[in-house]
């Protein structure tokens, strides 16, 4: 059965809302390239918790201690960076998720370096042909017109927000350095 018209359908804009801005890890199956949008990579201290949904989930090690659900559970901990980017094919933005692995042989991510990554574009790709091969992190040199580049967006709070925190401040940041 058709349903009534209403007139207000109309007027809506056909915009879909996202709750999240979805943090994507790079795949086995090829390159994926990203548009950087923000300056800089944000670091945590990540604990695996394989019991958790259907396939485990990383969730950030707190700076309190007694409240870290992974600390209690005596999980190990592990580095990851994530840098604000647009993924051209989907039209959105993204998290796109780094590793030690991308990280170490690419000084151009490395937050002492300075550099500003916002205006390059990031390729990502795994060296092997599995979901926890080595990461690899291409970074290119800024676009020379970047005018109309997608917006910059603060990744710390889309995180927290992901990782179920009304704020920034219980999650333990870490940049990375040499020696992860
Ligand atoms: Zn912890």
């Amino acid at each position: 059965m058709l349903r009534a018209h209403n007139p207000d359908d109309a007027a809506k804009p056909a915009v879909r809302v996202w709750r999240y801005i979805p943090i994507v890890a790079a795949s086995c199956l090829g390159r994926v390239d990203y548009y950087v949008c923000c300056r800089d990579v944000v670091g945590a201290s990540m604990h695996w918790h394989a019991s958790c949904g259907e396939r485990g989930r990383l969730l950030p090690h707190l700076i309190d201690r007694t409240k870290c659900r992974g600390c209690i559970d005596a999980l190990g901990t592990r580095w990851r960076g994530y840098l604000g980017c647009w993924h051209l094919g989907v039209q959105r933005h993204v998290i796109a998720e780094l590793t030690v692995d991308a990280m170490r042989n690419n000084f151009v991510l490395h937050p002492l370096e300075g550099h500003d990554l916002r205006g390059r574009k990031l390729t990502l790709a795994r060296t092997g042909r599995t979901k926890t091969s080595p990461v690899r992190a291409e970074v290119t040199q800024p676009f020379a017109d970047i005018s109309q580049w997608p917006n910059e967006f603060d990744v710390r709070s889309q995180l927290a927000h992901i990782w179920g925190y009304d704020s920034v401040s219980p999650i333990c940041w870490l940049d990375y350095h040499e020696g992860m």
